[in-house]
């Protein structure tokens, strides 16, 4: 049997970044897979070009059942010990819209400096391999693989979410917690598309395609960014927001004019003693499919002139308030992230360490620390691995 002191499980943005820091102590770590390809999530983030982190991180860019709990690590490895790494690397990148950072060329540069850094620090990487049982023993663990067995003193599991079964996702993680006791935040797919109920789903599909930029809201929660109506439903950076904070049942309200007041410009326009007809009046702002499936016919065809008061409310709100409850989402097929996870009320903030199980770590999306869309999740990945990496 190998003896090794850190195992890892998961070999990809939280699991390597972990091996690099405990392979830099001086540790014998070895990373396992079941995957054929280490980094497999990093090389399809952001379109190719990895969004791997953002200018602007703070606590309040995560979901979390603890909002406190991701703030130590996120400060002890920040965005800017990330983009350092990259910097040495001579990794070109820019920057777009919220701060979002992501590779010029491809997101195979950052799988090759993880890459190159486990040589560095002598992390052997093993893949192809599926964990059958793992338990605890006097001094770690004992864990029995398809490739025989191992023990190690400390064991970190980097596992992450359920989305993408494709990628290589699975409950490995979960799993894991409840053997040892740990409680679990419900998980849910989270950074997802929504999908529509029938008649809604025939309503908007001919406007497939139309992006537009709104102020989309549920509940607990609002986001300024672009609303892409799909033959499927509705996506675009506003609705994967939205999705991590979505209750099934409740109804999303979009804003698809947030930066003008829709009754004071039909007032001034028929004081002005426009002739326009309303929905000439409002094509100016809308795409007119989109106007003409949300508003009725008779209202779109009266002249500005003839508005009532009651009329010009109804098209303010229908088009500053419109109101729609989704189906559900996607799922796990194409959600990007997995909300909810390992309880943090079980791990330490600064270590990851299960405060009742030693030497058990849990790092990444595996616990329930969730990201907002704009590389806030592989930086979570890159904090909480690195600061599992100085213990393990
Ligand atoms: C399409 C897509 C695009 C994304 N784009 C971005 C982006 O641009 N910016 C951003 O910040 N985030 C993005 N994300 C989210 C980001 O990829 C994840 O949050 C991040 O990869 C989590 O890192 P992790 O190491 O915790 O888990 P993962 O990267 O999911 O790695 C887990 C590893 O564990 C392995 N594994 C799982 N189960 C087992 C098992 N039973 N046995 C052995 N090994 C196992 C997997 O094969 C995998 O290699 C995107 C996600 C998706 C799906």
């Amino acid at each position: 049997m190998d003896n090794f002191d850190v195992v890892i499980i998961g070999a990809s943005a939280s699991g390597l970044m972990c091996a690099i820091e405990a392979g830099k102590r001086g540790r014998k770590v070895l990373a396992l897979d079941h995957a054929s390809k280490i980094c497999k999530k990093i090389l399809i983030s952001g379109g190719g070009r990895c969004n791997f982190t953002n200018l602007d991180v703070s606590a309040d860019n995560y979901l979390s059942n603890n909002s406190h709990f991701c703030k130590s690590a996120l400060s002890r490895f920040s965005q800017w010990d990330f983009i350092g790494m990259i910097n040495d690397y001579e990794i070109p990148y820019h920057e777009r819209e919220h701060g979002q950072l992501f590779c010029n060329d491809s997101a195979r540069s950052i799988r090759d400096m993880l890459q190159k850094e486990c040589v560095k620090a002598q992390v052997t990487i093993q893949l192809n391999t599926s964990i059958n049982k793992v338990a605890k023993q006097d001094n770690g663990f004992m864990l029995k693989t398809s490739q025989g067995s191992v023990s190690c003193r400390s064991l970190v599991i980097a596992s992450g979410g359920l989305s993408i079964p494709k990628m290589g996702a699975s409950p490995f993680g979960y799993k894991i917690a409840e053997q040892f006791g740990l409680p679990i935040c419900q998980p849910i797919a989270g950074l997802v598309p929504f999908t529509l109920h029938e008649q809604d789903k025939a309503r908007f599909a001919p406007l497939s395609g139309i992006a537009i930029e709104c102020v989309a809201s549920c509940p607990s929660k609002s986001f300024r960014e672009n609303l892409l109506f799909t033959h499927r439903g509705l996506s675009g950076p506003a609705m994967l927001q939205i999705s991590s904070y979505w209750q099934p049942g409740e109804n999303l309200h979009i804003n698809l004019l947030p930066d003008l007041d829709l009754a004071e410009m039909l007032d001034e326009l028929k004081q002005q003693g426009s002739r326009l007809q309303v929905k000439t009046a409002l094509a100016q702002y809308l795409p007119k499919r989109l106007v003409s499936t949300l508003l009725e016919p008779d209202l779109l065809e009266q002249p500005l002139a003839g508005l009532s008061r009651v009329q010009r409310d109804q098209i303010a709100s229908s088009l500053h308030n419109w109101q729609i409850k989704p189906n559900g989402t996607e799922g796990y097929r194409t959600a990007e992230v997995t909300v909810g996870g390992v309880d943090t009320n079980s791990l330490s903030s600064k270590t990851m360490e299960c405060t009742s199980v030693k030497g058990l770590y849990f790092v990444g999306e595996v616990v329930d620390v969730t990201g907002w869309l704009g590389g806030y999740n592989f930086q979570w990945a890159w904090s909480s691995g690195w600061c599992a990496g100085q213990y393990a």
